[in-house]
């Protein structure tokens, strides 16, 4: 058995996640969630006084918004789209008939208007474009969403289902740049505040096919995307707990987003992956958060 099946049983046997049967869908104790909640409010206590304008979305968007995003150009194996069962009774008739002999049912499913969304920042983009231009100040936003991306794996750390908090700042290159480097410093000194071991590195999206590779250069190049990387499932392959990403205005000229002046935005966004940064915890101090270190339990319960 490798290290990580074992970490991933060991989850499924204290019950801090529950086993649905799908690799990378699971449930989450009442623990486990206590651990995001605090968290999160640690997050606030960092990025509070910045007066984010928040926003929650739910974990699906409008399909002709996630068409224009492009997002399907860049990460076709990762979507997930919603279809639904739009038959009469006589197609109704079939799709039993179907299931009853074990025959693909889905395959007469209708697309629906919803797509998954894929990162937490996805539906913001168009919201914010339909206001007008932005304020003198820039636009700065608080975002929480559940996430799909097909990527089964054994790696608990690797989940379709999960959620990412993000700030995303609207502004000029230099506005948007501070920002994201803000955030690497203050996350630095979060995962110091719980004992845990970073490392932060330039990093790059796993850009679909030949035409991929080129992003996948130019984004490491400019140093587009930088990843607070902290050991889970393996030390010699850390993992991205958070991600901080420069669009250059890339978002702005997609979507319409304007300064005051009219000129187009510069956009980052900052993402935590919440259920990593609970397993990073999980794995250092233990499954049993009555064991944590006590300057640990502070931070994140007071
Ligand atoms: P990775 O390189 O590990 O696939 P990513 O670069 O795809 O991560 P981002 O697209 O930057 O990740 O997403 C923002 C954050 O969401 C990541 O830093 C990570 O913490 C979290 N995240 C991404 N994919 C997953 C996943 N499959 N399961 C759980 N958390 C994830
Ligand atoms: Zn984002
Ligand atoms: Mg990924």
């Amino acid at each position: 058995m490798d290290m990580q099946t074992s970490f991933l049983d060991r989850l499924f046997e204290s019950g801090l996640l529950i086993d649905t049967g799908v690799d990378g869908l699971y449930g989450r104790s009442g623990q486990f969630e206590d651990v995001i909640t605090a968290f999160e409010r640690l997050i606030d206590t960092f990025g509070g006084a910045d007066g984010a304008e928040a926003m929650r979305f739910p974990p699906g968007m409008n399909v002709a918004l996630f068409e224009k995003s492009g997002y399907m150009k860049s990460f076709p194996q990762l979507a997930g789209t919603v279809h639904s069962f739009c038959g009469s009774e006589l197609d109704h008739m079939s799709l039993l008939q179907c299931m009853e002999v074990g025959d693909d049912w889905t395959k007469d499913q209708k697309a629906t208007d919803i797509v998954l969304t894929p990162a937490a920042c996805y539906p913001l983009y168009p919201t914010v474009a339909k206001r007008g231009n932005l304020p003198k100040t820039g636009g700065l936003f608080d975002l929480q969403s559940y996430c799909f991306r097909h990527e089964p794996s054994k790696d608990p750390a690797r989940q379709q289902l999960f959620r990412m908090r993000e700030y995303v700042c609207m502004g000029t290159e230099q506005h948007v740049t501070d920002f994201r480097q803000t955030w690497m410093d203050r996350g630095v000194e979060m995962m110091k505040q719980l004992g845990l071991d970073v490392t932060i590195d330039v990093a790059n999206d796993p850009f679909f096919g030949r035409a991929g590779k080129m992003m996948v250069n130019n984004q490491r190049d400019q140093n587009l995307k930088f990843e607070l990387l902290i050991p889970i499932t393996s030390t010699a392959n850390p993992t991205a707990c958070m991600s901080f990403n420069y669009h250059q205005d890339s978002f702005g000229l997609k979507w319409g987003l304007n300064l005051e002046d009219g000129s187009v935005a510069h956009t980052a966004c900052v993402g935590f992956g919440l259920e990593r940064i609970a397993l990073a915890l999980f794995h250092h101090h233990g499954l049993d958060v009555k064991e944590w270190p006590a300057n640990v339990r502070k931070a994140l319960w007071g």
